[in-house]
């Protein structure tokens, strides 16, 4: 199956936001099999947006629009297909009563192009959007298939789970495609090259199932795939296939597929029935906003503090303004004081403390940029790590915030 994405903004065209969307579409595409062969990125011009899906109707089984069925004068997507089909827009029945209770809900008064969102093209289908208020859009049109997403990632993203996907699975299912079946294995503490050494015979001698290492910043996936004809199958192809790489990787694993570490450590704390606070200066949150990105993370975490100065280290955290003189605030001693200070101020089971230089600026000979201590305090004692990694502050946010709670749930888990 041939698919092709069409990015729809002129902000897009400007540079001020990136496409995430299509490379977000592109992914989800891959994985169940469907061959992207073209994206492209369109302004907010109706003429050019309906040459652009013309063109791309007639080379591709599926065109997957997104952006432009907002309320506002320069949301032309749904103009756009209604011309690109031939075919007139028409109202949904019930759409207009299901928006207006949406912006009830919010206390929010429906306007009349907001009522331009209950219409699609005569024969088409909406597509309901329930964390947003612009309806998708589905018709097939002269055996190709165009789907209009919102543009608002976590509205295209519901809409691409609950509605885009299985009709694409469906559709796979229909045309007999044996269907791609994916599983990725999620990596801390190693480093792509050392994966793949550790992997070599079987990355040279694969076929099907098939694999391929990915790296990110504090992580390495590996991602497998295979052809099959039912779930069942793929499974037992692909179980074999993971069975293998974690001989060789196992202390590595930490989770698959959609499970982030942050999920990963939840699940630590929850099957120990144990509860977590953290102190964070070099991150400024980060770990703390990653940690609540999980649903029901209130029931294992109890406090972050975000102590940026050596004030708010001694007042917050007990830390002794001697310690802090004498070893400085980026220091092993430091991030061990910070940790102890927030398990006692919080009464949790274990605490998480990171402290570092994220630069341009504040480096030393003896401690340069990028230099952090990692520390987790328990009942038992504690661990301490040290870590150089130069980059953007935003690498090293992110870096940090990864190898910390990595390093947590290692404790936890009884493996630090
Ligand atoms: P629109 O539906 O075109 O009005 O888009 C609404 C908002 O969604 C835009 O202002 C962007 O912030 C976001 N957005 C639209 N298209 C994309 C895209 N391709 N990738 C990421 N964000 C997007
Ligand atoms: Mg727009």
């Amino acid at each position: 199956m041939k698919a092709e994405i069409v990015a729809i903004g002129t902000e897009l065209l400007l540079g001020e936001i990136d496409d995430t969307n299509a490379t977000y579409i592109s992914r989800e595409l891959t994985t169940i099999g469907v061959d992207v062969y073209l994206r492209h990125t369109v302004d907010d011009d109706l003429g050019r947006i309906v040459q652009v899906l013309g063109a791309a109707m007639r080379r591709s089984d599926v065109v997957i629009v997104c952006g432009g069925l907002g309320p506002t004068p320069d949301d032309l997507t749904r103009e756009a297909l209604a011309q690109v089909t031939s075919r007139a827009l028409q109202t949904v029945p019930g759409a207009e009563q299901h928006l207006r209770q949406f912006f009830a809900q919010r206390h929010r008064t429906v306007t009349e192009n907001n009522l331009k969102q209950c219409q699609v093209p005569r024969g088409g289908q909406l597509l309901d959007n329930p964390v947003g208020t612009a309806p998708g859009i589905l018709v097939e049109h002269e055996g190709s298939t165009l789907i209009a997403v919102p543009g608002p990632p976590p509205e295209m993203r519901e809409m691409m789970h609950s509605h885009v996907m299985p009709y694409l699975r469906d559709q796979l299912h229909e045309r007999g495609d044996v269907p791609l079946f994916t599983r990725s294995l999620r990596l801390a503490d190693i480093g792509e090259s050392t994966a793949a050494e550790q992997l070599a015979d079987i990355l040279d001698n694969q076929t099907d199932p098939a694999l391929a290492l990915y790296a990110s910043p504090g992580e390495v996936r590996v991602r497998m795939w295979t052809k099959a004809e039912s779930q069942s199958e793929a499974n037992k192809k692909l179980g074999s296939l993971e069975q293998l790489v974690r001989q060789r990787l196992a202390e590595h694993v930490y989770g698959v597929d959609h499970e982030t570490m942050e999920v990963a450590l939840g699940q630590a704390l929850l099957a120990a029935g144990a509860t977590l606070a953290i102190a964070e200066s070099c991150t400024g949150g980060l770990i703390a906003s990653r940690i609540t990105d999980v649903p029901g993370s209130s029931r294992y975490f109890l406090n972050g503090y975000v102590t940026y100065s050596n004030e708010s280290k001694q007042r917050l955290l007990a830390v002794e303004p001697e310690l802090i003189a004498r070893h400085g605030a980026v220091s092993a001693e430091c991030a061990q004081a910070m940790a102890q200070g927030a398990r006692l101020a919080s009464a949790a089971d274990y605490a998480l403390a990171v402290t570092g230089i994220a630069g341009p600026d504040g480096g030393t000979p003896e401690k340069p940029v990028g230099r952090v201590y990692i520390a987790v305090d328990d009942e038992s004692g504690g661990v301490i790590r040290q870590f150089d990694w130069p980059g953007t502050r935003s690498q090293f946010k992110r870096r940090v915030s990864q190898m910390a709670l990595n390093l947590v749930r290692k404790r936890v888990l009884g493996l630090a």
